[in-house]
Parts: C-alpha cells; sequence; structure tokens
C-alpha cells in the first residue's frame, strides 16, 4: 500500500516533517500511523522530526493530554528534534500574520453565529456550510450598529472562492475554491489555518504529512501561503486508518489508543509493526528495528517510482 499511497511522490522524499498533533485525548491508532509514516517521511532522508502541540482550542485541550501523546510517540520509537513546541507560546508570530492581512485589505469583521451560517446556506446536513457574505461587504452604519452590539466580531479573509491549485502526494493534483475563511476566532484566538501556515514556514518544514480529513483545508493554507509570501510546502493526506467495519475510528473506543491495545496484549512495538503492516511495510508480527523500517520505507518509494 504505500507504494499506492505515494505513487505521485518523486523519489526519494526528502525534507524536514512533523507532526502537530491536538491534545484533546489520547492518540488513536490513526493518529499514531500518521505520525509513524510522518517519520518515516522526515528520517529516510536524514531530515528533521519536529513535534509541534496544536493547543490553540483552550475549550478542547484535556490536561495532561499533550504529555500522554508524546509518551506513546516515543513508545513507538518515533523519536523527535527538539524542542517541541506549543501553539499558544507562538501567539506574537499569529498576531503578525494577521496584521499583515490587515493591511493587506483581505480581512474583514463578521458577526455571523454558526447557526446563522447553516441557516443561510444550502449546503446538506453534515457538510461544511460555504460562508453565505453576509458581513462581507457592511456598509459605515451597518458595521457601527454591529459593533454597538458589544459582540466581538471574529476576523474572515477574503478568499472569495479563488482557484487554488496544489499538488499531493497521494491525491494528485486538486483545484480547489477557496472560502472566505475564519483567521481569528472572536475570543481573539487564531484560528487553525492562519496558525498551522504560519508555524509550517517558520518551522521551515519542506513536508506536511497529515490525515486526508484535512484534505479540504489546504486551499485555504495555499491561498494564506500567497497572501502571506510564504512558502508551499508539499503535501502528503493519508488516508485515514478504519477499524474492521470500515468506520472510522473513534477516540471513545477506548481499544484504538495505546493504552487500549496493551491492555489486549499488544506491546508498542508490536503495535508499531502492525501499524507499518497496515500499508505493506512489514508482516504484523514482524519486529523492524528503526534503520530497516526506513530502509523498507526508502526501498519501496524508490521502487514504486522507477
Ligand atoms: N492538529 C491537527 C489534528 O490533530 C493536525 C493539523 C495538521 O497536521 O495540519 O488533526
Amino acid at each position: 500500500m504505500v507504494e499506492r499511497l505515494f505513487q505521485l511522490a518523486p523519489a526519494p522524499i526528502n525534507g524536514d516533517g512533523r507532526f502537530a498533533p491536538s491534545p484533546t485525548g489520547p492518540l488513536h491508532l490513526g493518529n499514531l500511523r500518521t505520525a509513524l509514516l510522518a517519520w518515516c517521511c522526515a528520517r529516510s532522508n536524514g531530515g528533521r522530526f519536529l513535534i509541534r502541540i496544536e493547543d490553540l482550542d483552550q475549550e478542547r485541550v484535556r490536561p495532561g493530554s499533550a504529555t500522554q501523546q508524546l509518551g506513546d510517540l516515543a513508545a513507538l520509537g518515533l523519536e523527535w528534534d527538539e524542542p517541541v513546541v506549543n501553539q499558544s507560546d507562538r501567539m506574537a508570530l499569529y498576531d503578525d500574520a494577521i496584521e499583515s492581512l490587515r493591511a493587506a485589505e483581505l480581512l474583514y469583521p463578521c458577526w455571523c453565529t454558526r447557526a446563522e451560517i447553516r441557516g443561510a446556506s444550502s449546503a446538506p446536513h453534515g457538510e461544511p456550510a460555504h460562508y453565505p457574505g453576509t458581513c462581507r461587504e457592511l456598509t459605515t452604519a451597518q458595521l457601527q450598529e454591529r459593533r454597538a452590539s458589544g459582540r466581538q466580531p471574529a476576523l474572515r479573509a477574503r478568499g472569495g472562492q479563488a482557484e487554488i491549485t496544489f499538488l499531493d502526494r497521494v491525491h494528485g493534483e486538486r483545484t480547489d475554491l477557496v472560502d472566505d475563511f475564519v483567521v481569528a476566532r472572536n475570543d481573539g484566538a487564531p484560528a487553525y489555518h492562519l496558525a498551522v501556515v504560519v508555524d509550517d514556514a517558520a518551522q521551515a518544514l519542506s513536508e506536511v504529512v497529515r490525515g486526508d480529513d484535512l484534505l479540504d483545508s489546504t486551499a485555504a493554507q495555499c491561498w494564506l501561503q500567497i497572501q502571506l509570501g510564504l512558502p508551499r510546502p508539499s503535501y502528503v493526506h493519508l488516508p485515514l486508518l478504519r477499524d474492521s467495519d470500515g468506520k472510522r475510528m473513534s477516540k471513545r473506543d477506548s481499544s484504538v489508543t495505546l493504552d487500549g491495545q496493551a491492555e489486549l496484549g499488544h506491546a508498542p512495538l508490536q503495535v508499531r509493526s502492525e501499524l507499518a503492516a497496515s500499508v505493506g511495510l512489514c508482516e504484523p508480527d514482524e519486529p523492524l528495528d528503526d534503520d530497516q523500517l526506513l530502509s523498507r520505507f526508502s526501498s519501496i518509494l524508490v521502487e514504486s517510482t522507477e
């Protein structure tokens, strides 16, 4: 499966990579497989492998979760380069980026609630609703009225359905439209797209390896890179690991965590082999040390792109 996953990758993949978990609970096997492959991509060519804790959504952060996630990565033998960074320590970087977007007149204040956006949209239930443009061109009087309400606005970027084309090493060339999206929430916290783009550039990452649930986020992030004059990393969006019923793994199912696996008698390095086996790197019960795993990964990539 690795050859299928990376069939579009010029071999060898090289550069520095990262894993960027949100500390909202234990990592499940799907997250761990993404981490394993991100580590393989970075390390197979001697690149740095950085960990970034994405802890900006304070309501969802669970105390102790980041430490547990790092413990799980260490137990799988996925060594990283220090320092581990927390997004919550990097506010000044995000503020600077928001300021330059504001100076370029690419932002506008938006008072819409999620329910209002959904109500105004024809998106089928469960699909992300497109922003209907309610606050996009407010008159001075309308702005004053909303400001007087005392409710804090979010800041929205003028994506304006711009067409963005990018190359993903698994999914090929994609062209997506960029909706007007939030870059700063109404509680002042920088939004995910903004923080990720700023950090991927500040950490000089050349490769973003992550789950394909984020494939649809990529065009907005490329748009931000263009507006902020930042380099574009290459993208690898991996299919999410499914459970045996073909369903997306849920953090609520405790057997899909490393602790849960330990209770079933599966030691971390056994889990690592099972995860590597799920992409065809080895047999599920084959113990592989780091060098073997990395050289298996590289040779499969080279073969598949020759
Ligand atoms: N923090 C995000 C997550 O845990 C990943 C963000 C990214 O890799 O760009 O889903």
